[in-house]
């Protein structure tokens, strides 16, 4: 039997997902490891329609399927190497959650937290999402625990959450927190989910001596250094300003 292959397939995006994750750098490796991130997803048309969402606050959970769009032009190869595997091993890349993967597709479940319609606009609001800002949507399906679900399954060389980094806050960075959110006590609780799962590059994290780094959540460009298994937060600066 000869197999014939097919012609290509194209995808219209539903919509686009805001989230405070403005750089690739320091997002959540998977979803559900930062759970203060929450994103909004605005459709449309045909998608922006109230009856395409019809029972789905039922669900606790979504998957969302969408396209790692800013990565897209650097194409893949048959082997990665994965950040949890220190970044000098290769596995085959249908062996990886790896970002440059033919068709350049993702998967994530995220958790359900709310669908709106405001002056005509339809918007599902999802909490502990890894993408993003700007991170076009492909489809969106119910999570279906007794079907999604193997508590048992074997996670290979990702078989655990990563372990969390103690962080602290400067009394410095503190005071700029307090002067540039409207929000600083849930702005504090991002800032510390995100930088607990070390965003520090492998090759990086396993040198001892202090380093600086830059991350920018939401408008905020947070500055932060490390030392050996420690993260300290020391200046939060407005991008606008
Ligand atoms: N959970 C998804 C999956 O398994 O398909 C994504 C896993 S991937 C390892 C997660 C990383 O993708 C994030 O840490 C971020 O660096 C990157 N990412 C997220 N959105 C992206 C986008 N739109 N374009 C390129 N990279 C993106």
């Amino acid at each position: 039997m000869t197999t014939t292959e097919p012609a290509p397939i194209s995808l219209q995006p539903l919509g686009i997902i805001h989230t405070p994750y403005k750089q690739k750098f320091a997002i959540p490796r998977q979803p559900g490891l930062v759970s203060e991130a929450i994103g909004e997803i605005r459709f449309f048309s045909p998608f922006n329609d109230i009856n395409c969402f019809r029972g789905i606050e039922q669900f606790s959970h979504l998957w969302l399927l969408f396209r790692f769009h800013q990565v897209q032009e650097r194409g893949w190869k048959p082997t990665v190497r994965p950040p949890r595997l220190g970044g000098n091993q290769r596995v085959g890349v249908f062996a990886s959650r790896s970002t440059h993967r033919p068709n350049g597709l993702g998967l994530s479940v995220v958790e359900f937290v709310s669908l709106k319609t405001d002056k005509g606009q339809v918007s599902l609001q999802v909490r502990g999402m890894d993408l993003l800002d700007g991170t076009p949507i492909v489809d969106i399906k119910p999570y279906l625990p007794y079907a999604d679900a193997h508590p048992g399954a074997a996670g290979g060389f990702a078989s655990q959450a990563p372990q969390p980094v103690p962080v602290r806050f400067s009394a410095d960075a503190m005071i700029q927190l307090e002067q540039l959110s409207p929000e600083p006590d849930k702005m504090q609780r991002l800032i510390q989910a995100v930088l607990a799962q070390d965003p520090r590059p492998a090759y990086k994290s396993s040198q001892s001596r202090p380093q600086s780094f830059a991350i920018r959540l939401d408008n905020l460009n947070i500055h932060w250094q490390s030392e050996q298994n420690r993260i300290e937060v020391v200046g939060i600066e407005n991008i606008c300003a």
